[in-house]
């Protein structure tokens, strides 16, 4: 049996595990880290759960192929999916809207909010409208699997709003809470069909949550991966690819020690892995991305609160926009809050967590890192964000401010130091309006039996992404397998899946 060698257990690495034992592999992941589940995770603080990651699945509408993918690598399936009324609330001057998930009132409570900008939210609803059609994306009532070029002939305004970056398609409304709600979930400079695609994926129930949370997720997931016969080992950080005549043999680790395999597939961050654990140069057209000004990099500030229940006034996610010394210091407009009721056991009685993150940018991110060398200054930067974000979060809920008491706080740094991204990203590329995700091959130019399986490979990235490929990796695999004459017919099993 071919043995596959697998760097990073995150939600790629796990796929790829699950695909590579699917398909008849013996395959092992190393992990550098002490648990599996790279960014899918969570962590106990005093008597509370800190939940690291889903604010959305995307595939949680039964009708969708995705759906299926993640039953098959554990992740739905046998699981309650919480559906949250809204996806998220904004809120500026006491007037709120939120992304709900009955399309028609979404459609109406903008009305409501703003009846002078009717023409555009008509377009923009149509729009949203057609793109839940697009393959992979509606589920039920919706996905008609229709092309880009369909959905184009079909819907001539999409093209303009695929110019567009949010920020743009936000000036096109004269109210101010709409364009505040709109610029709120991604970024400004974020593309707007990427937005309009969050509200198509939301508002045809595929965007729920999995009951459990991130690290319940990741939990199933490895559970899947080694009920199927896989090995996994944790502290376990590979240094280097070792590679004879363009053909990888081995990997050793920072332990010392050596694993060989006849194929490897590398998780992360490639600018983590290129002229470092693997010799050479990154894949040109990765490489280009890097370089791109239209795809940015960014991660997140963020800390967890615990609080009482009874004192928050919303469900979910909330977005408003703090005074400007927020602004000054973290670079954003917005600062989200996430409030965790609908998962009891992750905090006592009557208590609940609330989570605050501010989304950084590239320069901020690397301001982090270069300070965690420096305990004093680090520690002097995360108290100024704190402070700001607790100073917002009780102007805003004065209610709240003798019972909010800080559980923990991470920052960019601790992303680098955990799953080893190179500015602390957490998901791939932010690309702007006008141009279209990239995707890139997994193949590694000069070695034969070496893969990549990030979701680098794809931006935006994300937790499907990442599973896509991991799936795609392994039938890469195959597929050399296949032009050896070695095993008719594998592709089509790791492109479907099949049960052993
Ligand atoms: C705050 C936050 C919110 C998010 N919200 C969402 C959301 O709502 N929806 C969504 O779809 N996605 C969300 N994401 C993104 C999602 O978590 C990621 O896209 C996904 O987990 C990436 O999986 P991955 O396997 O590609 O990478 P990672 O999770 O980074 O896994 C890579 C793994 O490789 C390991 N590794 C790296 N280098 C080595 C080495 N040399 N040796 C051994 N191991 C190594 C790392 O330790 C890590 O465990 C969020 C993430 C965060 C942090």
């Amino acid at each position: 049996m071919e043995k596959v060698l697998i760097i990073g257990g995150g939600v790629a690495g796990l796929s790829a595990g699950i695909y590579a034992q699917k398909s008849g592999y013996k395959s092992i992941i190393a992990e550098r880290h002490d648990k599996l589940g790279g960014q899918l995770t969570g962590w106990q603080r005093g008597g509370y759960h800190v939940d690291n990651c889903i604010h959305w699945l995307t595939g949680t509408n039964k009708n969708t192929a995705l759906y299926k993918r993640w039953k098959e690598l554990g992740m739905l399936g046998g699981v309650d999916i919480i559906k949250a009324e809204s996806l998220y609330t904004y809120e500026k001057g006491g007037v709120r809207l939120s992304l709900c998930a009955d399309i028609k009132k979404l459609e109406n409570d903008m009305l409501a909010v703003a009846p002078e900008d009717v023409g555009e939210i008509k377009a923009l609803i149509s729009a949203v409208e057609t793109v839940k059609k697009f393959s992979g994306t509606g589920g039920e009532n919706g996905d008609e699997k229709l092309s880009l070029s369909d959905i184009l002939f079909r819907c001539p305004s999409l093209l303009r709003y695929s110019l567009l970056t949010v920020g743009e398609l936000a000036n096109m409304f004269d109210n101010k809470v709409i364009r505040g709600f709109l610029c709120s979930l991604l970024t400004k400079d974020f593309s707007a069909i990427a937005l309009l695609t969050v509200f198509a994926t939301f508002t045809s129930g595929n965007g729920y949550l999995p009951a459990g949370g991130s690290l319940k997720a990741a939990q199933r997931m490895a559970e899947r991966y080694l009920s199927l016969g896989g090995s996994a080992y944790c502290n376990k950080e590979a240094v280097r690819l070792n590679v004879e005549k363009g053909r990888a043999r081995s990997v050793t680790f920072a332990d010392g020690s050596e694993i060989s395999a006849d194929a490897f597939i590398f998780t992360g961050d490639p600018k983590m892995l290129f002229n470092k654990v693997i010799d050479g140069d990154m894949p040109f057209k990765l490489k280009r991305l890097y370089k791109s000004k239209a795809y940015k990099r960014f991660s997140a500030f963020q800390c967890a609160y615990s609080c009482d229940l009874a004192l928050l006034n919303f469900k979910g996610d909330f977005i408003f926009e703090p005074r400007y010394k927020f602004k000054k210091l973290t670079g954003s407009d917005y600062l989200v809050l996430k409030e965790f009721s609908h998962e009891s056991s992750f905090a006592p009685e009557n208590k609940t967590v609330l989570q605050a993150m501010v989304v950084v940018d590239e320069n901020r991110c690397r301001d982090f890192i270069d300070k965690y060398r420096d305990k004093e200054r680090y520690d002097e930067l995360k108290k100024a964000y704190i402070d700001v974000i607790t100073a917002a979060i009780i102007k805003k809920f004065p209610k709240l401010k003798e019972s909010l008491y800080l559980l923990d706080s991470w920052t960019p740094a601790t992303y680098r130091n955990y799953t080893l991204t190179e500015t602390g990203s957490f998901m791939s590329f932010a690309f702007k309006g006008g141009v279209l995700p990239k995707k890139v091959s997994g193949k590694i130019p000069g070695i034969k039996n070496a893969f990549l399986a990030t979701q680098w490979q794809h931006s935006p990235g994300g937790l499907p992404i990442a599973a896509e490929c991991g799936r795609r990796a392994v039938e890469l695999i195959l597929s050399r397998r296949v032009s050896g004459g070695v095993e008719k017919g594998a592709v089509k099993k790791a492109r479907f899946g099949y049960s052993k």
